[in-house]
């Protein structure tokens, strides 16, 4: 998918606030209020009595839930409030993307699709859920708070489900506090509703109406999902990260992560043995030295972090004598002969960026088809003049004035935007629109024509079984490290990294032996099973009901992943 541009997304549509969705919350909890408010009758005595109550318990809540909590101004004269809540982890967890893969829609009937397609990937951080509250008059004494319950991440029905689960707490103990035993549910054994302990599967995106008013799940389709998780998840690992102790691997100091430079690769070193590692490289032009200092990983340090540790002028001089060697290295770089700019050649046909005109690449004259430009010896000698002329060696460029500085500086400028472009577009395979990817998977849909294609190799596509044989995957991922101050500010010249991901695995789903409902589970995954539906608690080796997970599995019993 392509996704949207992003210069029409809302402020709840960016960063943390996209999986709070506070506007959309307040808005269906304003419109409970307005519906319910005739019914909110409480003697004045009793009034104060709640309002005694709800003081305290939000001072309660403010101390347990800490930042995590935001209390807003009252609404209506009423209380007013939001608690973020998080799942604690057990190291990774491997989450499954049920994608249909002939795109048809999920009926939950048809027998045939039992073998399914499942795209995965591990996280380590899952988005939080959050509990928004109205405290109305008559709280605690006759009715609970209003709730809405948002989980942007999470399939729809399984919110409502929470949703009738918090009515049931609300029930058992009718006229107490319910609002700490609400966040304690959701943040630790409303798990067992959505996954079993060390997978999630989500998806597929299905048209969900009538479910609860009170209930905020995925608006989007998991494809753009999916990646703002990874995102969630990389960035408060570096939160984790930045507030922990590390040592440095050159200098044996020890000191917080946020004095450390975080590799793509993983490693991590303080940012002063860092920032003399680097400047000592580029004093000496030995760029291509510059990798990780760990002497048996050695993967390239990525630009934005040396942007960082050289600072604007030294970063410049990197940025110079990295690009002239790649340059030198690079078949398809022709100089404009006019103007003399850096341009991308395809084969011997070349087209200036920057003053549009169109020339030889071999020999520098207009284009010419047909015929070979000049004898073979010429081009040769004249290939040698060329590069002597236009592309001085790295020690010329230690040498160079300041004026030919400025111009090869502009050349590089030019080369890098044109990149940038070439990059991120693609052109349809069916109608040769240009179509940018701004996020979102490899599955790419033409505005122009409605044509499906892969963003990787171009191909014209229908489904997802392009990305199901392992030949291109469904999302490419962008190294990032932990860099000092500000987060990544050039994140556009990141190279991208390849990580590996367990990417396709078949997936069968096992009926619930209560209520028949289906529940997906991957190959090697664990057997234990919770229904979504009833909540039964099932084997699916041998489908019989699990009174006792420790009774069942183990020696005697079930095998428990398999
Ligand atoms: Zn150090
Ligand atoms: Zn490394
Ligand atoms: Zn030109
Ligand atoms: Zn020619
Ligand atoms: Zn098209
Ligand atoms: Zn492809
Ligand atoms: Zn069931
Ligand atoms: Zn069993």
């Amino acid at each position: 998918m392509s996704g949207e541009p992003s210069s029409s997304a809302q402020p709840d549509e960016v960063g943390a606030g996209f999986w709070v969705a506070g506007d959309e919350a307040a808005a269906r909890l304003k419109a409970m209020l307005d519906e319910s408010r005739v019914e909110d009758e409480v003697s004045e005595e009793q009034f104060q009595v709640n309002n005694q109550i709800q003081e305290d318990e939000v001072l309660a809540l403010q101390a347990i839930y800490g930042d995590d909590m935001v209390i807003f101004d009252n609404m209506d004269g009423l209380r007013f409030f939001q608690i973020s809540l998080h799942y604690q982890l057990q190291g990774q967890i491997k989450v499954y993307l049920n994608v249909c893969p002939n795109e048809a829609t999920e009926t939950g009937d048809d027998e045939d699709d039992n073998d399914r397609l499942l795209y995965a990937c591990n996280l380590q951080h899952l988005p939080p859920v959050v509990l928004t509250c109205l405290l109305p008059g008559g709280y605690p004494s006759s009715c609970p708070p209003y709730f809405v319950v948002v989980a942007k991440w999470l399939d729809e029905p399984e919110v409502s489900r929470f949703c009738s689960v918090l009515d049931e707490i609300w029930t058992e103990l009718p006229g107490q506090e319910v609002v700490y035993r609400w966040a304690d549910w959701l943040c630790s054994s409303s798990w067992s509703c959505i996954a079993s302990d060390d997978q999630l599967v989500l998806g597929p995106d299905a048209n969900s109406t009538g479910g609860d008013e009170r209930a905020i799940g995925r608006s989007r389709i998991l494809d753009s999902t999916i990646p703002r998780m990874r995102d969630y998840s990389d960035e408060t690992a570096l939160q984790v990260f930045d507030q922990s102790i590390h040592e440095c691997g050159v200098c044996f100091g020890e000191d917080a992560g946020s004095n450390f430079v975080k590799l793509p690769c993983d490693h991590s070193f303080c940012v002063k043995c860092m920032e003399s590692y680097c400047s000592i490289h580029v004093k000496e032009g030995s760029v291509t030295r510059l990798t990780c200092p760990d002497t048996s990983c050695r993967s390239p340090l990525p630009p934005s972090a040396l942007r960082r540790l050289l600072g604007e002028d030294g970063y410049a001089r990197w940025e110079s004598l990295a690009l002239r060697r790649t340059l030198d290295t690079m078949p398809d770089v022709a100089y404009c002969p006019r103007c003399n700019a850096a341009c991308v050649a395809s084969g011997d046909d070349a087209q200036c960026s920057a003053c549009f005109f169109t020339f030889c690449a071999q020999c520098g004259d207009r284009r010419h088809v047909g015929g070979a430009c000049v004898l073979p010896e010429e081009k040769l000698a004249d290939l040698l003049e060329q590069q002597k002329q236009a592309r001085p060696s790295v020690r010329d460029l230690v040498n160079m004035s300041e004026e030919q500085e400025r111009l090869e500086q502009r050349k590089v400028e030019e080369l890098l935007s044109l990149r940038e472009v070439l990059r991120s577009t693609r052109q349809c395979p069916s109608c040769r629109m240009a179509i940018a990817k701004i996020e979102g998977c490899n599955k790419m849909v033409c505005h122009n024509c409605g044509q499906f294609f892969c963003y990787r190799c171009n191909r014209a596509i229908s489904g997802y079984q392009h990305f199901e044989n392992g030949e291109c995957g469904l999302f490419q991922r962008v190294g990032k490290g932990r860099f000092p101050g500000t987060m990544n500010s050039h994140p556009d010249l990141d190279e991208d990294v390849e990580i590996k991901e367990p990417g396709w695995i078949r997936a069968i789903r096992y009926p619930c032996p209560t209520c028949g409902r289906k529940r997906t589970k991957a190959a090697g995954g664990n057997n234990h099973l919770v229904c979504r539906e009833c909540r039964t608690q099932y084997c699916a080796l041998c489908f019989k009901r699990v009174w006792k997970a420790s009774e069942h599995y183990g020696l005697s019993g079930c095998q428990q992943n398999s």
